[in-house]
């Protein structure tokens, strides 16, 4: 019975990123969400509320979607190359999809270093998220790609 009430659980590849992720619960919830491809972003917004422009607030080059705010955009991609140089792996920021698949499998190695990663990667979603509400909301820039990483400040 009590199987029966608890449902179905469908095991997400991805569920390594936010098991023992010692980030905030609120840079958790907002990798949860891009995670399930939930964030509101202008591109699914643009349908059913009345919005004036679907233009990413970070860059105002491109149409914001979830994959163009993680981490495609210019601004996204300088945060999270900026992370990845601080923790002194070599390699350049490429689209969500493929930063995912690369962090499950560095997760599955043990050391601090990997453990950090993991924070830091939902750490850097959820600033990119603020800085992101910062621009649509009070359209101020609240930080440079360079400062964000100041602002992480685990
Ligand atoms: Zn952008």
């Amino acid at each position: 019975m009590y199987q029966c009430l608890l449902g179905e659980h469908v095991k997400v590849p991805w569920r390594s990123v936010m098991c023992n992720n010692r980030a905030t619960p609120k840079s958790l919830f907002i990798t949860w969400l891009s995670l399930w491809n939930r964030l509101p972003t202008r591109d699914g917004l643009v349908t059913w509320k009345d919005i004036t422009t679907d233009c990413c607030p970070l860059c105002t080059n491109e149409k914001e979607s979830a994959a163009h705010l993680l981490f495609e955009c210019d601004y996204s991609a300088a945060v999270w190359n900026d992370i990845l140089h601080s923790l002194r792996f070599s390699r350049r920021s490429a689209p969500f999809d493929k930063e995912l698949i690369w962090v499950l499998k560095a997760t599955k190695r043990t050391g601090d270093r990997h453990k950090l990663l993991l924070m830091y990667f939902a750490e850097c979603i959820y600033s990119i998220w603020l800085q992101r509400n910062e621009m649509v909301f009070n359209q101020k820039c609240r930080s440079r790609p360079s400062d964000i990483l100041l602002d992480i400040n685990l």
